[in-house]
């Protein structure tokens, strides 16, 4: 029988499946808690416990000292209820509240998506995992201390491999590497999580999220956390890259549509070759979300992907009567732009 656990500062409430941590249930049902491990060491996870019991399938952990426990704290990422409960803990509202952190990773597995994008699985030491908001990004930070912004394409709660999708930009030093010499089993290292490119929830807007090229990385991040919530508002995804061989997830992005009625995806190309047989939608992005949303009053919008697209979508859109507060972007400057270059 699950059991229910309410938060006291919030009043949110959620239900705890036999066997199931109160971490790994909040977080399945879309409420942030703070974490780090997940492993019952670091104490990120740790919050009182206002009325009812827990056990530990692996004993109390060490992390928790008498003290603590005499007080009434449990780490939640271990703690499995007994009973319904109630809880305080510091629920995470925003980027800000979660620790930026260096760690080292290594490449479990290089995959390529088309002929300029490669995906990389990244695995984070064993007694370690990244918190982050769906739609942040990360620093690659390379052996001369240089770093490289790349987004998390996975949403946290499928966190067990970090996915980044990167570009081969002609010359790049990083996406090089990626490209020519980077094997399976390097080692990285990276710091994270970054930016402040996440879905506004809270809002209850119905939202466009418009992508250009590996653009796509963070918005399919914010979108299979949204699905995987059941966020009732629609969404409205936009992608659009040169030709058809650069829609490198079309069918991961086309299963979506099917399957959920309130996901609507509009794959926009500006230069379709002929082979392409394409008799979709062309020319820029942010015109053909012009073309559909005629107001854009009442409307989120998430744009991610080239300067050039997020300008025109920023300058176009605000026109349109979209709200700034409700505009949110994550513009794909380079290195130098950024001072990322800079260690
Ligand atoms: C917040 C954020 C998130 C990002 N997420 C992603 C992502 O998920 N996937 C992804 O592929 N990229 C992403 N980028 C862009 C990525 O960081 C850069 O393309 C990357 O730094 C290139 O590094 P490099 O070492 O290969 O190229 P460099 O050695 O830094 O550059 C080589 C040459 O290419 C030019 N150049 C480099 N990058 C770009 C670019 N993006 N556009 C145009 N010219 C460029 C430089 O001016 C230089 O002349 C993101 C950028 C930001 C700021």
């Amino acid at each position: 029988m699950p059991f229910k656990v309410e938060i006291t500062s919030s009043g949110h409430a959620f239900q705890v499946e036999n066997g199931e941590s109160v971490l790994d249930a909040a977080l399945r049902q879309g409420l942030a808690l703070p974490y780090g491990c997940r492993n019952g060491v670091c104490r990120s996870c740790k919050g009182k416990i206002v009325h009812g019991d827990v056990r530990y399938p692996s004993g109390t952990p060490k992390a928790l000292t008498p003290l603590d426990l005499a007080q009434g704290f449990a780490l939640f990422c271990q703690a499995r209820p007994q009973s319904d409960m109630r809880i305080d803990v510091e629920e995470i509202s925003g980027a800000g509240d979660i620790v930026v952190r260096m760690l080292p990773c290594r490449v479990a597995a290089k995959r390529q998506l088309a002929h300029d994008v490669m995906q990389l699985q990244l695995k984070l030491p064993q007694s370690e995992r990244l918190q982050f908001l769906a739609g942040q990004y990360v620093d690659i930070v390379m052996r001369d201390g240089r770093r490289r912004a790349f987004s998390l394409a996975n949403p946290p709660h499928d966190d067990e491999h970090l996915e980044l999708q990167i570009r081969h930009v002609p010359g790049g030093t990083f996406s090089g590497y990626v490209f020519q010499s980077l094997k399976e089993k390097s080692l990285l290292r990276l710091r994270g999580p970054l930016g402040s490119f996440y879905l506004r929830k809270k809002d209850k807007l119905p939202v466009i999220l418009m992508a250009g090229g590996t653009g796509f990385a963070p918005i399919k991040s914010i979108i299979e956390d949204a699905l995987n919530e059941g966020y009732p508002q629609p969404m409205h995804l936009y992608w659009g890259v040169r030709s058809r061989r650069d829609l490198y997830l079309h069918e991961t992005a086309s299963r979506w549509a099917d399957k959920h009625q309130n996901l609507h995806y509009v794959p926009v190309l500006s230069e379709p070759l002929p082979e392409d047989g394409w008799n979709g939608r062309t020319g820029f992005v942010h015109e053909a979300v012009l073309e559909d949303f005629p107001d854009l009053s009442g409307f989120g919008v998430y744009m991610s992907g080239p300067p050039v697209m997020v300008s025109s979508g920023r300058d176009t859109f605000a026109a349109r009567g979209l709200d700034p507060l409700h505009m949110h972007s994550d513009s794909f400057e380079h290195a130098y732009a950024t001072g990322h270059d800079n260690s």
